[in-house]
């Protein structure tokens, strides 16, 4: 869930929510700028600062389906790391289960829970299976490398057995088989199995699904989506699944009751049910996504033959993000308060968000000069 503002009062930040209060992970107020500046730039004092995530604010509870889409460099990745652990937020707070991750990483106070505990809970897949896979070992050495680690009571002959049972499940059949294959004796496919698999043993809470159906064919997404969710009720897991496949996502969240977060040069514009994002996006960028996307509905497939919802095609440099609302130089409703004025996340709904002006009938906006190129109202 994420941070939102209340329409109707002063425009105080709140959680953007998925409607649980059960959260695994929270993010408050999470920035990450990666400083680019190098030391031409520096010499001429120009400040190459890139706003990868700016101001998210994003609960995950027990047993949810997120996915994080946007375009490339949208900082949907960076927030997934963060969310896992693996990047350290420039400022703003990640906690697990109420424990800071950085404090307990760090040995900072005195952990309610270690750090080793939170690793295992929080794991990741990512685009490329072959490089998170070790070619020296079988797949049977690879799955019980982590299941020796979260059940150390087991036997040996029990942790083969528990590595053969894992397999079917991942359908790779007959596991004795696939077992004692190396990685370049499986496709990539199969690679992604025995990377989920792998992650599955340590009994994750939360696992980060990094553009993890993007390199597979067609055919082979749709299946190593279904796989995932089979297995997520079996292992009581979350996924946060990012894309910059709009259709992905909504295979991904929207199938299975899950929540679309839609992100556009760091900052999360829109948060909500998958199916109610996809059937009735609410901010400008959204509808740009859903435009971009192929739908099998004839009433909406008739639109794509419209020109696209956005004034400009590029991406504006995250370096330098436009001021005002970050999508007033795409946007098609952009209006002369939207270049000046930052639109906070605000609840829409029982448990949607958006950040657009256009959400507040009775905001500035509507009395604002059109921006020239976009829509008249
Ligand atoms: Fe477009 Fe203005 Fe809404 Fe931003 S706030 S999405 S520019 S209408």
């Amino acid at each position: 869930m994420a941070r939102t503002t209340d329409s109707t009062d002063e425009r105080s930040t709140d959680r953007a929510s998925t409607g649980a209060n059960d959260s695994v992970v929270s993010l408050e107020d999470v920035r990450v700028h990666f400083d680019e500046t190098g030391l031409i730039d520096g010499l001429r004092g120009e400040d190459e600062t890139v706003r990868a995530v700016d101001g998210v604010s994003i609960d995950i509870p027990e047993n949810e389906i997120i996915a994080l889409v946007g375009e490339s460099g949208c900082g949907k990745t960076t927030l997934g790391k963060v969310a896992v652990g693996l990047q350290r937020p420039t400022s703003g707070t990640v906690t697990y289960r109420g424990q800071d991750i950085w404090d307990a990483k760090e040995g900072n106070g005195d952990p309610a829970i270690p750090y080793p505990e939170i690793r295992e809970a929080l794991q990741i897949i990512h685009q490329d299976p072959g490089s998170s896979l070790n070619p020296n070992r079988t797949v049977l050495t690879s799955l019980l490398v982590p299941l020796k680690l979260t059940e150390p009571e087991l036997g040996p002959n029990q942790r083969e057995q528990r590595v053969y049972q894992l397999l079917e499940y991942l359908g790779m059949k007959p596991s004795e088989d696939y077992a004692h294959r190396y990685p370049h004796q499986l496709s990539g496919g199969e690679q992604q199995r025995v990377v989920l698999g792998r992650a599955l043993l340590m009994s994750p809470d939360v696992i980060l699904a990094d553009e993890a159906v993007s390199a597979l064919d067609v055919s082979l997404r749709v299946e190593m989506m279904d796989l995932m969710h089979d297995l997520q009720s079996v292992f009581d897991t979350s996924f946060v699944f990012v894309s910059h496949d709009f259709a992905n996502a909504r295979y991904f969240a929207g199938t299975v009751g899950g929540k679309i977060g839609v992100m556009y040069l760091g900052e999360l514009v829109e948060f909500g049910p998958a199916e109610e994002v996809i059937r009735d996006p609410q901010h400008p960028y959204t509808k740009v996504l859903s435009w971009a996307t192929p739908t099998l509905d004839p009433d909406l497939a008739a639109e794509e033959s419209m020109d696209p919802p956005v004034r400009e095609i590029d991406i504006p440099d995250p370096i330098d993000p436009p001021s005002g609302c970050r999508f007033h130089t795409r946007c098609p409703e952009a209006r002369a308060v939207c270049e000046t004025t930052t639109p906070e996340l605000v609840a829409t709904d029982t448990d949607r968000q958006t950040a657009c002006f256009r959400m507040d009938e009775t905001h500035e906006y509507w009395d604002s000069q059109p921006i020239t190129g976009g829509n008249d109202g």
